[in-house]
């Protein structure tokens, strides 16, 4: 498996640091747990959407690009580092916003993520919660070809066989870490949503035979149609790296039992996940991803289900631009 086959485009500052969160850990009396920082992507706040984007801005490059689109929720961190990208790169970006939350909160609306794609030089449409937003891009790259640009669309949260290769290069990078300091690891826990993580994750990791779980904690679909959707892009992304098969359906497992009332709106146990982070270990989490994330972590370990002992490996995906966008959950009763 050779990812240098693959363009690229060099820009996330990587390795991610791992490190072992010794105050959590104490606090939950349960396994060691340690986080890598993929929140420190360093681009635009960080995020875990830079990994995806080295390679799907290089096929961008390589088609001859000259404008960007892609699409997310308001508060999308993927749009925010699409933005920024796009601005290193000298394109133009046009980021088309949907509405999933109908919060009409200024700084949901125009605050957090939402002002730094702005900073970054991005064009924003809005768009209502459910429209097509597949269609909505295709439809608005034909009026830009016919304006004589040369668009390239990105689909949400960066996640193809391509953009999924920067997650596959994460499983080399971590596992790289826990040989080289003689860390064996029991299991790793991400949030999931468009699916582009954990399927990289899962593929690099199956391909290597690295013997480490997966799970992912969903942040919007419900566990069956979240396992498939992970399951059908792995399935693409080891075809497109010549290990097609590699990925069984038993590999991909989700727990979707932290979303709550839906997508981007934080329940009582994200709130406090986000809190403990910050207090106990100096850490910022998201209240759409990683805050949901780490609540599915944290209950886990409360309930016994990851023993003492174990070594379990938190990815942090990054978000936290988008705590400026929600405020105001945040400081309610505080
Ligand atoms: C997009 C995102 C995720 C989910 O990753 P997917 O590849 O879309 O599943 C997790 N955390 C944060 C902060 C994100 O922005």
């Amino acid at each position: 498996m050779h990812l240098a086959h693959f363009p690229r485009i060099f820009l996330a500052h990587l390795p991610t640091p791992l490190e072992r969160l010794d105050r959590l850990s104490r606090e939950l009396g349960g396994p060691e747990i340690w986080i890598k920082r993929d929140d420190c992507t360093g681009l635009s706040t960080g995020g875990n959407k830079t990994r995806k984007l080295e390679f799907l801005m290089a096929e961008a490059e390589q088609q001859g690009a000259d404008t960007i689109i892609t699409q997310g929720a308001t508060q999308s961190n993927h749009a925010r580092q699409t933005a920024a990208f796009a601005a290193k790169m000298g394109m133009a970006c046009h980021l088309l916003l949907e509405d999933r939350t109908g919060s009409n909160d200024p700084n949901y609306n125009g605050n957090g993520n939402v002002l730094l794609d702005r900073l970054h030089g991005a064009t924003t449409d809005k768009r209502p919660g459910g429209a097509d937003m597949q269609a909505e891009m295709e439809s608005l790259a034909e009026t830009l070809r016919a304006e004589g640009r040369k668009p390239y669309v990105i689909p949400g949260g960066g996640s193809n066989p391509t953009g999924a290769l920067g997650y596959v290069n994460c499983a080399f990078e971590l596992l790289g870490q826990l040989n080289d300091r003689g860390l064996a690891v029991d299991r790793i826990v991400t949030a999931t949503g468009s699916a582009g993580t954990q399927a990289g994750l899962i593929t690099g990791l199956k391909a290597t035979s690295a013997n480490i779980p997966l799970l992912g904690f969903g942040v919007r679909a419900p566990k069956e149609k979240q396992e498939a959707n992970v399951f059908a892009l792995a399935e693409r992304t080891a075809e497109k790296l010549g290990c097609a098969g590699v990925v069984k359906r038993e590999d991909v497992v989700a727990d979707c039992d932290y979303v709550g009332e839906g997508y981007g709106i934080p329940r009582a146990d994200t709130l406090e996940a986000i809190r403990m982070l910050a207090e106990l270990e100096g850490i910022l989490l998201d209240p759409v991803y990683s805050g949901k994330g780490a609540a599915g972590l944290i209950d886990y370990c409360r309930k016994g289900k990851f023993a003492k002992g174990e070594r379990v490996v938190f990815l942090h995906t990054g978000g936290a631009a988008g705590l400026f966008g929600y405020d105001a959950a945040l400081t309610r009763g505080h």
